[in-house]
């Protein structure tokens, strides 16, 4: 039966064995990289920035329930309402019921990823209703009924070529590689949905306690257009996107820039406080914001693992990380891959079906290193193998260690077993079918190193004549 685990083990096996694929994406990223180091060099300190950045989330997620309480205060006193949704089944309720109550008939969203893991889209198509991304990127993996490759570049795994076939077949455009021409093809198509739609659903990047606003960051201005033009807006977030202090943008603006897609700034940073207020010529008449918990409180309530809730989405653990980059986002089965999604999806979705994540790291560091808010990720990875094995031990791998241990404390069993080692090893290609079938996991794709001829105790001992 397929598990999370096979299908995981199943699909990176089929993007490792893709050569032209791995080029690809590692092509992709290398000008990432570039901008990355030359945009970290504007800062004054960047490893200062990192400290404060995490000591700003530190100090949020701490006090979530004072900080969200004050958000929540402040927004609705300019007119929004807020919801608190425990789980993902309350966010779609909540809002499929405002998008009934008001006669809504076409939904228009930028980008969300808080919304890919409540599969809002589905259950707003579900009861009818036509759901429109607006981000190119989420617009292309949409109409080729995918989810995100990325947190932040959902359409990398898309040659031009794929991109202009996919635009002739569902949009009947001209063939064309040009990005700007395939821009132009979404953007015509785009427009009539903005003027078409009557809500407008949009994620968050940071929520400010202090004034009571939202602040959605973008490149490409869909966000604004979605937020402002339909009359109902709904702001979908999880509660750890809280800051405390409208100056904190002032850091995590560039830092999220910086950190995701090596830019100085993102194009357009907007901040949104309420529907439309007396007086305005423009904007929705209805505001909606909707707090996701989805068990983020049990992560909470985990004191080792919590600054994981300081998680900005910017993607640059993704990014560094060779996993990842082998591997590629669809591997992950899960709307959070790389680092960060290995690290919480066992927390959001359950261990048991998702430790195996855990598993596939080469705890090199790198994604702790790359992280604008120092989560501890590869640690993190650790605490989850660990909390893996104690919640569902693995009889072989019990049985395995224990054999270690035992041959690891009994210096002549160790050397017996060497011995051994160095006169089967010749046959490791025949395992295949044999006891030893279960190392074809292992060995089908590596070779065992090679043992030397003889150990290093044999020839100490024969360098001084016998004697020990
Ligand atoms: S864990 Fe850090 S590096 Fe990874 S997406 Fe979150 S903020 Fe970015």
């Amino acid at each position: 039966m397929a598990t999370q685990a096979s299908d995981f083990q199943s699909l990176s096996r089929r993007y490792t064995a893709d050569k032209g694929f791995r080029a690809f994406i590692q092509k992709g990223l290398s000008g990432y990289y570039k901008k990355r180091d030359e945009n970290k060099a504007n800062f004054q300190d960047w490893q200062g920035a990192r400290d404060l950045a995490a000591e700003t989330k530190y100090e949020a997620v701490n006090h979530l329930d004072k900080y969200l309480l004050e958000f929540e205060e402040k927004i609705t006193e300019r007119g929004a309402k807020v919801f608190w949704a425990p789980n993902a089944e309350a966010a779609r309720e909540y809002i499929l019921k405002v998008a009934k109550e008001n006669g809504v008939r076409s939904i228009i969203k930028s980008k969300t990823m808080t919304s890919e893991e409540i599969h809002l889209n589905d259950a707003l198509e579900k009861e009818g209703f036509g759901v429109f991304e607006s981000d190119l990127g989420e617009y292309i993996v949409q109409l080729r009924k995918e989810a995100p490759f990325h947190l932040v570049f959902p359409a990398m795994h898309l040659t031009r070529g794929q991109i202009s076939d996919l635009f002739q077949k569902e949009l009947g455009s001209e063939a064309t590689d040009e990005p700007e021409k395939l821009t132009m093809i979404a953007r015509e198509v785009m427009r009539r949905k903005y003027c078409e739609a009557d809500m407008g659903i949009s994620g968050t990047n940071f929520a400010v306690a202090e004034t009571g606003m939202i602040s959605i960051t973008e490149n490409e201005g869909n966000a604004r257009l979605t937020t402002s033009l339909p009359k109902i807006h709904v702001a979908l977030l999880g509660i750890e996107k809280v800051l405390p202090k409208l100056e904190d943008l002032s850091l995590f603006l560039p830092m999220l820039a910086t950190a995701g897609a090596g830019q100085t700034m993102t194009c357009y940073n907007t901040m949104y406080a309420g529907p439309r207020q007396p007086g305005e010529p423009d904007g929705p008449e209805q505001m909606h914001v909707v707090l996701l918990d989805n068990r983020r409180t049990e992560l909470l309530a985990d004191a080792e693992q919590r600054d994981a809730l300081g998680c900005i989405r910017c993607g640059a653990c993704l990014n560094v990380c060779p996993i990842f980059k082998n591997v590629g986002g669809y591997s992950y089965g899960t709307t959070y891959g790389g680092p960060i999604g290995s690290v919480i999806t066992p927390h959001l979705r359950g261990l048991k079906d998702w430790k195996h994540l855990s598993a596939a790291s080469s705890l090199c560091g790198a994604c702790t290193e790359a992280c604008p808010v120092k989560i501890d990720l590869h640690h993190h990875l650790l605490q989850n193998r660990r909390n893996g094995a104690k919640d569902s031990p693995n009889p072989a791998e019990k049985v395995a260690f224990g054999g270690f241990s035992l041959m690891m404390g009994r210096p002549a069993l160790y050397r017996f077993a060497a011995r051994l080692g160095r006169i089967f090893q010749p046959l490791q290609t025949l395992a295949n079918g044999t006891i030893l079938d279960p190392l074809r996991a292992w060995t089908g794709t590596r070779k065992f190193p090679a043992l030397a001829p003889k150990s290093f105790h044999d020839q100490w001992k024969k360098d001084r004549g016998g004697r020990k």
